[in-house]
């Protein structure tokens, strides 16, 4: 039973090592067309590979990243377990980024910069952080993270997800009907949800007009998910005062997109949270263990459900 690592060589050679030390019994390779198909079990990738059909005994695939959209379902034969990456170094990156985009818009930096690029050196008007609201749309392993590490700046914090949770010192909502409430109540919007039929094209016109007159977007989840001129109309009419974007649609951006030198809007390139592979291949060998004594891998993906 050989596991099969399919991305880049340096990634992978962290992963041989970290087998080879801890789960020798398991061969490894990163060899897709070398290895002998019939041995691959596992396989780890960022996208399903066009070798896919030669591997007839495979059980498990892992996402090298967070998300699963990537991935081609109906490709993968129904009895395939479908594992996304949950492991540290994500979470205490995202922990950093959201940090990083709700103090910079909370503490106004991209009014800052465009009064620096004036010569204009003038105090604005500073809520306190107990009269900034922030949510997150989508309250799995990242949103949880991020609403813990916001903790003790003291910002009333809210979430929304699918199903109903209850997370100590945030308000929860959850469901269609539990969105407008949570909207109305938020200075500061965190996105974290999957990308999925449902949340594709989700941050539109109609849902960023629910958030009160000033309100800050940080988009951390999919590029597709938001209506990139709903957004430029959102802050040109001044109902948002600022964005924090990391992911788009396309990435990159074309040379001439608006998204590149809008005032209001403090643009990175997908790297809000990156796979760190010490602590992925740690991850994937505890996951590992885990299908080989019976139990559930930590991530598996309800294929139905798409996250
Ligand atoms: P997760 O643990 O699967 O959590 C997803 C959350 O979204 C859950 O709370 C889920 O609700 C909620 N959700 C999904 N669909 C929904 C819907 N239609 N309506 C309401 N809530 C919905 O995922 P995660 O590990 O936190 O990661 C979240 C996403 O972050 C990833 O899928 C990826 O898109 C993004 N991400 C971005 C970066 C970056 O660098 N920008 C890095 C890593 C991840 P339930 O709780 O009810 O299931």
């Amino acid at each position: 039973m050989t596991f099969l690592f399919h991305s880049d060589a340096a990634r992978g050679a962290i992963f041989a090592q970290a087998f080879a030390r801890e789960l020798p019994e398991i061969p490894f390779s990163m060899d897709p067309v070398g290895v002998d198909p019939d041995a691959v079990r596992y396989l780890i990738t960022w996208t399903i590979p066009d070798t896919l059909a030669r591997y007839r005994n495979l059980e498990m695939v892992f996402s090298i990243g967070a998300g699963v959209d990537q991935f081609t379902m109906a490709a993968l034969p129904d009895h395939v377990k479908v594992v996304r990456m949950v492991e540290d170094g994500i979470v205490r990156m995202m922990q950093e980024y959201a940090t990083m985009a709700v103090l910079s818009l909370h503490r106004q930096i991209p009014a800052y910069r465009a009064q620096q690029a004036q010569g204009v050196w003038r105090a604005l008007p500073q809520p306190q952080a107990a009269q900034r609201r922030v949510g997150v749309l989508g309250l799995g392993v990242l949103g949880q993270a991020v609403l813990e590490r916001l903790k003790p700046f003291g910002f009333p914090l809210a979430g929304w997800s699918r199903s109903p949770r209850q997370l100590d010192g945030v308000t929860c909502h959850h469901g269609a009907d539990g969105l407008d409430a949570m909207l109305a109540g938020t200075d500061i919007l965190i996105v974290l949800l999957p990308l999925t039929p449902d949340t594709r094209g989700f941050l539109d016109a109609a849902l960023l007009a629910k958030l009160p007159k000033g309100a800050a977007l940080v988009h951390t989840g999919r590029g597709p998910q938001l209506d990139h001129a709903a957004l430029l109309d959102a802050l040109d009419s001044g109902h948002l005062s600022g964005a924090v974007v990391d992911v788009t649609d396309p990435e990159p951006l074309p040379s001439d997109h608006p998204f590149w030198s809008h005032p209001a809007i403090l643009l990175t390139p997908h790297i809000a949270s990156v796979t760190q592979p010490d602590s992925a291949a740690q991850a994937v060998i505890a996951n590992l263990r885990r299908h080989r004594a019976g139990l559930d891998p930590v991530g598996l993906v309800d294929r139905q459900r798409g996250y």
